[in-house]
């Protein structure tokens, strides 16, 4: 090692789900929507001002925020804004978790949790999930210095009851929870009912997943109005323009048309449950899943062994070789027609 290597910081990053951009391929492995933004988002689109990129933009992101607090009933003070929602954990893990005791998350959850508690030198326990992967809230009842967990669960697609949220959040009202709804749309019950309930509650959202604007970048936390200026000062203190002009003036549509957002997730939801009877038959398990995608075993042969296969006929799928779910296959739901070539291709295959 060279002298002035020694005392650069030195991090195992996340793996990100591979992007591969072949003409033919069904991607079934980041969890993205199969339909694409809102057509308003392209109405507005057209409209950009190019002009007024020579300008920063608004550092507060005034109009997005607004946008979004009205969708959900809350006050503008009640909402922060960011990069994506990996952009807004990691900025709720620097503000949040500052403790010198250990933060909480379940031992199989988003593997970006670990990452940034090892990069910010947060120490952390990982409760494990129970045999058919549940959260045991017991695990959650102990001294801690913050807890964050996905609901539904990544990459398992489970559900926490609301119930179970708040007997967690009953149990740690010294701490921040930050309950991380990257899915919830899909089907989960939301804790932002529990918001004026709970001021140590912080919900994230994101638009990546049912807003279909993955690649747009927008995140968004939400909790009471103390939480929402600390979380703003961290990012004022990091960098004050994270959000683009683009991605406010598009977000903002994006949000309005409630009426594609219920269209577009009604039809994800049923080529889910028509995906799950699929699965069964064909000798797969899983738990019941909540979420935009399964997370499945098959009876006899490998997910290792699938996950090839698959890939060769670019139908991407996501595999963890990782204790516990190296045996799994996180699918993501696409349209219908995709669900039927890659349901035909297994039927194929396991014959
Ligand atoms: C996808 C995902 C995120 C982050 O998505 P962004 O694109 O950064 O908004 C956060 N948490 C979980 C559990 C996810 O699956």
């Amino acid at each position: 090692m060279k002298n002035w290597e020694r005392n650069i910081r030195k991090v195992i990053p996340y793996t990100p789900g591979e992007q591969p951009n072949e003409p033919d391929m069904i991607k079934l492995n980041t969890n993205e929507n199969p339909y694409p933004p809102s057509p308003k988002v392209a109405g507005r689109m057209a409209q950009i001002n190019m002009d007024q990129m020579r300008l920063y933009p608004d550092p507060a992101v005034t109009d997005l925020v607004h946008a979004i607090a009205v969708r959900y009933g809350r006050k503008d003070e009640q909402v922060f804004v960011g990069v994506g929602s990996d952009d807004v954990l990691a900025m709720s893990f620097m503000t949040f978790f500052n403790s010198d005791k250990p933060i909480l998350f379940p031992d199989i959850t988003y593997s970006f949790y670990d990452v940034w508690a090892d990069l910010l030198k947060i120490p952390y326990e990982r409760p494990a999930l129970d045999d058919n992967f549940h959260i045991r809230k017991e695990d959650y009842y102990g001294e801690n210095g913050g807890i964050v967990f996905p609901n539904p669960n990544a990459p398992t697609g489970v559900a926490m009851p609301l119930a179970d949220i708040e007997d967690i959040l009953q149990h740690n009202q010294d701490v921040i929870v930050i309950v991380d709804e990257a899915y919830v749309d899909f089907g989960a019950p939301s804790a932002l009912e529990l918001l004026d309930k709970y001021e140590n509650l912080i919900v994230v959202q994101t638009f990546s997943k049912s807003r279909s604007m993955a690649g747009m970048r927008i995140g968004y936390a939400m909790g009471n109005p103390v939480l929402i200026k600390y979380l703003n000062d961290v990012k004022y203190s990091f960098n004050s323009y994270t959000m683009n002009r683009l991605a406010i003036e598009l977000g903002v549509e994006a949000v309005k048309d409630e009426e594609y957002f219920q269209e577009t997730l009604r039809k994800i939801i049923d080529t889910r449950e028509w995906t799950k009877e699929q699965l069964r038959k064909l000798g797969f398990t899983f738990e019941d899943s909540k979420a935009n995608f399964i997370f499945a075993a098959h009876k006899s042969v490998p997910a290792a062994e699938l996950f090839q296969a698959l890939r060769e006929k670019h139908i991407y799928v996501r595999y963890f070789n990782k204790a516990r779910i190296n045996n799994y296959l996180r699918i993501t739901i696409g349209t219908r027609e995709e669900m039927e070539a890659f349901t035909a291709f297994l039927k194929d295959y396991l014959n």
